[in-house]
């Protein structure tokens, strides 16, 4: 075992990492780890940050290696973030921690998980210090493409370039590490493209694979205008449950402790002083879960995207695998009743409603747009 095992699929990056933390003259003070989403930017940077806190170069085993893959050594800051942007005042605060000597690690490292979450005024705070950071400081910064971080930071930094993993990798990982069943892990990897975290869910849990049929199931049923509506208000109320679900128990989590912080005991009312405080944190909780149902709302529409690029496979008869094999009747029976084109069309309609939705377009508005481009036309 070793710190590189959950990096599946990413030979080549691997052996870069594994490079600098071997040979002192390969090493640079700045990374900037790329690749789509779910293709384990941030595992990647972990492990990389292990292996250099490591003396064996990533046992996996030992005390620096066990603390920095759970997130708790001392000289390795992890920045994610579930808000839109990074503030200015958290990047200063990783400057400031970026400037002390390790405590007892070989190496300071600080990994910002979503580095293209920086505005440019931001990202300029962050140049000098990336530029001519202090000796044992190493930064790592993640984010889905080159293209997404700004030139001057890009300039500076060393690229490693994360591809999506094969889908017969993810599964032996899920095996391997949660003792997945072979069939199921493949038939998640597939389904989620190879995205490794999504895989891992619709391995495990029963309720996700259903969500995702459910999904599926709407390039079937849509018949009409009025089925069309009908569909995208449905997606857009299991989204929105979605989020609930994955929130809620956060948001109280982190309501209680406010609270507690401020010095406000249960059920107590909290003084007019303190309130403004309160509200900042609802603000921000509303707002991931805002994000977090259009994130689940972009996956649906991956999903239906995947089901008419395998219906496309089918009509144009060519030799790859469907993402969705065990719809195989359904993708037969979409693509004996319409053409190429149509079907053509029907996924530039994802497309449209993606980018609409990315645009902050009401979302049952950009999914109506869809389904109803979805229907059977003559
Ligand atoms: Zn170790």
């Amino acid at each position: 075992m070793t710190v590189w095992d959950d990096v599946v699929g990413q030979e080549h990056a691997v052996a870069a990492l594994q490079g600098a933390v071997a040979n002192p003259v390969a090493m640079t003070h700045a990374w900037l780890v790329t690749g789509p989403p779910g293709s384990g930017r941030s595992v990647a940077a972990r492990a990389f940050a292990a292996a250099l806190q490591c003396p064996q170069g990533g046992c996996g085993t030992c005390q620096a290696c066990t603390t920095t893959m759970a997130g708790t050594h001392p000289d390795v800051t992890l920045l994610a973030t579930e808000k839109v942007v990074i503030t200015i005042d958290e990047v200063r605060g990783l400057i400031m921690t970026a400037s002390r000597s390790p405590s007892g690690g070989r190496w300071r490292v600080i990994i910002i998980e979503d580095a293209d979450r920086m505005a440019e005024r931001t990202t300029n705070v962050l140049l000098k210090t990336i530029e001519e950071p202090p000796p044992h400081t190493v930064w790592v910064l993640c984010a889905p493409s080159v293209q997404d971080v700004l030139p001057t930071i890009r300039s500076r930094c060393r690229a490693v370039v994360l591809r999506v993993p094969p889908p017969q990798a993810v599964a032996d990982l899920l095996v391997r590490r949660d003792g997945a069943d072979p069939a199921v892990a493949l038939s998640a990897a597939r389904a989620a493209q190879s995205h490794v975290g999504l895989a891992k869910r619709l391995a495990r849990d029963a309720g996700a694979r259903e969500r995702r049929t459910a999904v599926l199931s709407i390039a079937r049923r849509i018949r009409g205008v009025g089925d069309a509506v009908v569909a995208a208000g449905e997606l857009v109320d299991v989204a929105k449950a979605e989020a609930v679900s994955a929130t809620q128990e956060r948001d109280a989590a982190e309501k209680a402790e406010l609270m507690r912080g401020l010095g406000v005991a249960d059920g107590e009312t909290l003084p007019p002083r303190l309130r403004s405080q309160l509200k900042q944190l609802e603000d921000d909780q509303k707002r991931r879960a805002t994000r977090h149902q259009r994130d689940v709302l972009d996956r649906a529409m991956v999903d239906l995207l995947s089901l008419y690029r395998d219906v496309l496979v089918v009509q144009l008869g060519a030799e790859v695998d469907l993402v969705n094999a065990e719809l195989a009747e359904t993708v037969r029976s979409l693509a004996a009743d319409s053409t190429p084109e149509q079907t053509v069309r029907r996924m530039d309609s994802i497309g449209v409603a993606r980018t609409r939705l990315a645009g902050n377009v009401a979302p049952l508005l950009a999914l109506e747009a869809m389904t109803i481009a979805l229907r059977p036309q003559g």
